[in-house]
């Protein structure tokens, strides 16, 4: 299949330069675009083959729901049932924007779109390609991340031409995505609003709102062997992984640091190249192995837009391992560690408690 490239310049569109794709949209094709936090792979939500189809050019296991994107919070009235008064509070505060709701799914929303569940995952973009051509397609818009599944997700056109060029209809390019990371999901259909995924919208500002939130145990998982089972189903599998094994070295700045030097001509010596993945403020320290810096640490929000690009350089390389640095924990950095922990399977090196590691 021919992929047709359209360019979009987010600064100054018209909607007739969006028409052709929202046509495809309504016809049961296949159209990647933009979103505020990454590229998304749409197709109409109440179109079962279409949501088939997206499975399949993604290679995405079909128990995997898919969030159905919107343009109106009316919209929710025609997907959901018995959707709480705590719902509309939330869409108040932070829709259109990176945050993604778990509701009662109504009898249109076929299970197809929901990976066989009751429940069904929205959100409503505040990128204004997304909700322009949302709007515009007159459709409710079922939309992964536009990656080939397990690899990270995408963040510009061209990482979704790498993935999935030939396999979709359209890709739209609308340059790169603000944010960076994927959606915070909120599941409301429990006694207590349940975070599945963390991202953009932070648990204190779920809770100004909700009074109450917990984090679904798997978010805050920290390693391989503890053995729960996310709630929400993509968040069980293999994610974002560079093709080389990758490593999260923990510890003082100095001895990560000095740890990856040394980690560096270790592997030289035996032929490999080591990929690092650094920070502006550390960057300059590292002495070998080909250095990747994914943002400014003192700007978590830099570190964020660059992790997925970052970590897709790598594969570029040939690279034989990756050593990344960690970030902390605040808001956002819970965020981007959940998306970091999953690429590296959890892998985790403390230099100084390893002694001679
Ligand atoms: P992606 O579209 O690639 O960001 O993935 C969508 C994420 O939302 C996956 O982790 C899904 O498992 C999750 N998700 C979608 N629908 C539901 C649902 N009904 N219940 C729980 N999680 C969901
Ligand atoms: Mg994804």
């Amino acid at each position: 299949m021919k992929t047709e490239i359209v360019k979009i310049n987010r600064e100054r569109f018209t909607e007739e330069e969006l028409e052709f794709a929202a046509r495809c949209l309504r016809e049961g094709k296949l159209v990647a675009f933009p979103t505020e936090t990454v590229y998304g792979l749409g197709g109409n939500a109440f179109d079962a083959t279409a949501s088939a189809r997206i499975y399949e050019a993604k290679g995405r296991p079909s128990d995997n729901p898919l969030i159905v994107h919107i343009a109106e919070t009316e919209a929710l009235k025609e997907l959901a049932e018995d959707v709480p008064e705590s719902a509309y509070r939330l869409a108040e505060a932070f829709w259109p924007g990176p945050l993604t709701m778990i509701l009662k799914k109504s009898d249109k929303v076929p299970k197809t779109t929901t990976g066989g569940l009751d429940t069904v995952a929205v959100r409503m973009p505040s990128d204004e390609i997304a909700a322009a051509l949302i709007r515009l397609s007159g459709i409710y818009v079922a939309a992964p991340s536009a990656n080939a599944s397990g690899r990270p997700s995408t963040t510009k056109a061209e990482h979704v031409i790498e993935d999935l060029d030939g396999k979709i209809d359209v890709i739209i390019d609308g340059g790169a995505s603000a944010i960076g990371l994927e959606s915070t999901i909120v599941d409301l259909t429990g006694e207590v609003p349940l975070i599945l995924r963390p991202g953009y919208i932070s648990a204190e500002q779920l809770a100004e709102v909700l009074g109450e939130v917990q984090f679904d145990e798997a978010v805050l998982k920290r390693s391989a062997s503890e053995n729960v089972v996310a709630k929400a189903p993509g968040m069980k599998y293999r994610h974002y992984a560079p093709k080389a094994p990758l490593y999260i070295v923990e510890g003082k700045s100095e001895e990560v640091i000095r740890f990856i030097n040394t980690e560096a001509v270790k592997h030289a010596a035996e032929g490999r190249i080591v990929g690092i993945l650094a920070t502006e403020e550390t960057k300059k320290y590292y002495t070998g192995g080909m250095v990747f810096c994914a943002g400014k640490r003192a700007d978590a929000e830099t570190i964020a837009a660059g992790l997925f690009d970052t970590l897709r350089s790598f594969d570029e390389t040939g690279v034989g391992v990756i050593y990344s640095e960690s970030f902390a924990d605040n808001p956002l950095g819970t965020a981007i560690m959940n998306r970091l922990l999953k690429a590296a399977g959890y892998h985790i090196i403390h230099p100084n408690e390893d002694g001679e590691h």
